[in-house]
């Protein structure tokens, strides 16, 4: 008898849905299955007849064929195997005909003792079956908390824990409780998982500097000697950022998902993720690759933070390979299968030493590079990387006033109120002029046109801008830069002054004096790098 219902592939970040037909007749046994299946997909006969067996499920011997539709797409993965059980059940009569399967969706992978399996991506495959209008998805059990974002509107997510339970609950014999609404937003507190800015001694000038490059969306460097906090202060970036919403939390956790890094508790990834990779990991990890592409390390940062420690010691592979995706906020990989897009929208914070020993105008250690050393160590950064960093800023070691200094400084949490108010008036501007792609609100993404409309400066800005840029020898790249920082100076200005958020193309004021000199100082390494 011919039965059909539903599964779904994963491809990149998302799922397609791929229609399982299952024909029977009684026969000799055999098994077959068509429809651009991978090795794993083949593999499943032996997995669902012996997990079958195991849970006590007798199948009668049939011929069987199975057809997995779309033909012309490859199908991957052990996430297909409950769906053909599931088909195979009802095609041998051992699940009734009262069982509407054609509005179902199944994925798990099954042990040989009939156990249901995780599987990545469960989110995304939830998610592509309810937009595909099928109403009552079957996933492991281990994937409920993460799938079940996908639940109301009449979508109902079952968790399956094995076979036998699930053969129970179609026959009627006993019921999986569905989870039918999706779940509150969960936001994890972010002090706990990164700490709090109010632990950081110290250090004003990088705070600040890094306040800015929160509420602009700047990229940022900074330049310290080793113990100087730069990790310490990067680690804390999420904590000021504005609170994840619970669209940019369903992305991330999709990603995640996808490359298989979620908990089974941990369900939506409630914050933003900060993402350390190290200088000597492979370019594939970093930007993302492989047989299978699979999420890198910017994706996995995606809505988040990605922090390179020890910025030149990363291979100029690599570097070449992150200037398109801070460039687009994506990551296209393209393979024999066909082109996977994984979104990459991520604040970049870079941080290393002034010198390969570290100690280049420290207090606490002697340097022992020559000039020479200090300058090529320097220029490795040289060129297109650093035309995509807004903000550079040294961070000195603390002196012992610093250290001795027991009031806390300022929370995260109040940082961030600002960082916030700076991002809404950076939005009601550009939305006012009409530029409603500014989705986040940040004034890093202005391009030459942007900057023209909303950075005009009057004549003693024009005096400030040329006299330094002659003095400190700027390029005309870091021109745009300068605008970029001081547009998010003047802001955050207007936002502490208590200024009102109007939708206007004027919104926030101009740019001042002040706010130039300050993001002027943002550019003070310029000098040693050859630009
Ligand atoms: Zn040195």
């Amino acid at each position: 008898m011919l039965s059909v219902t539903y599964t779904a592939s994963l491809f990149g970040v998302d799922a397609f849905m791929v229609a399982i037909e299952c024909n029977a007749v009684r026969s000799l046994p055999s098994f077959e299955i068509v429809g651009l299946p991978d090795l794993s997909v083949k593999e499943s006969k032996q997995r669902i007849f012996t997990g079958a067996y195991s849970a006590g499920i007798s199948i009668p011997d049939a011929e069987v064929t199975v057809n997995l539709a779309p033909a012309d797409r490859r199908k991957e993965g052990s996430a297909l195997d409950l769906g053909i059980l599931a088909a195979l059940c009802r095609s041998c009569g051992v699940i009734p005909s009262s069982c509407k399967l054609e509005n179902m969706c199944f994925f798990g992978e099954l042990s040989f003792t009939g156990e249901v399996r995780r599987v990545r991506g469960a989110l995304n495959m939830a998610l592509s079956a309810a937009n595909a209008g099928l109403t009552e998805i079957f996933v492991p059990k281990e994937n409920l908390i993460e799938a079940s974002a996908a639940a109301g509107n009449g979508v109902k997510i079952y968790g399956v824990s094995n076979a036998a339970e699930l053969v129970s609950h179609m026959r009627g014999e006993s019921c999986i409780t569905a989870v039918t609404e999706p779940p509150e937003k969960v936001m994890s507190d972010m002090r706990v998982i990164y700490g709090d800015f109010s632990q950081i001694k110290g250090q004003s000038r990088a705070k600040r500097a890094v306040e800015i490059a929160a509420a602009g969306g700047h990229n940022i460097l900074l330049v310290g000697p080793p113990g100087s906090g730069k990790s310490m202060i990067s680690k804390r970036i999420p904590t000021i950022l504005p609170e994840l919403t619970y669209a940019e939390a369903i992305e991330t956790t999709k990603v995640h998902s996808a490359s298989g890094l979620l908990d089974a508790d941990c369900g939506i990834v409630g914050h933003r993720p900060f993402r350390a990779p190290h200088h000597s990991m492979s370019t594939a990890a970093l930007v993302g690759g492989g047989k299978i592409p699979m999420p890198g390390e910017i994706s996995l940062a995606h809505n988040g933070v990605l922090f390179l420690d020890e910025f030149p010691e990363f291979n100029k592979g690599a570097m070449e390979a992150l200037r398109a995706p801070l460039e687009d906020g994506n990551v296209t990989i393209t393979r024999a299968a066909g082109r996977v897009t994984f979104p990459s929208e991520f604040m970049l914070v870079c941080a290393m030493n002034p010198c390969r020993c570290g100690y280049f105008g420290s207090r606490r250690g002697t340097c022992t590079c020559t000039n020479t050393d200090v300058k090529n160590y320097l220029s490795k950064l040289s060129g297109p990387m650093l035309d995509r960093i807004d903000i550079q800023v040294e961070m000195p070691e603390l002196d012992f006033t610093e250290l001795s200094n027991m009031t806390p400084s300022e929370s995260s949490e109040d940082i961030r109120r600002r960082v916030e108010a700076a991002r809404q008036l950076a939005r009601a501007r550009f939305r006012a002029a009409g530029r409603a792609d500014f989705a986040l609100g940040s004034n890093a993404k202005m391009d030459t046109d942007d900057i023209r409309a909303f950075c005009k400066l009057d004549d003693d800005c024009l005096k400030i801008m040329e006299s330094s840029f002659k003095r400190m020898n700027l390029s005309a790249r870091a021109y745009d830069r300068v605008l970029r920082v001081a547009r998010t100076i003047a802001d955050l200005d207007y936002v502490a002054g208590g200024g009102e958020i109007t939708s206007s193309v004027d919104a926030g004021g101009r740019i001042g004096k002040k706010h130039i000199m300050e993001a002027l100082q943002m550019r003070s390494l310029d000098k040693y790098f050859k630009n």
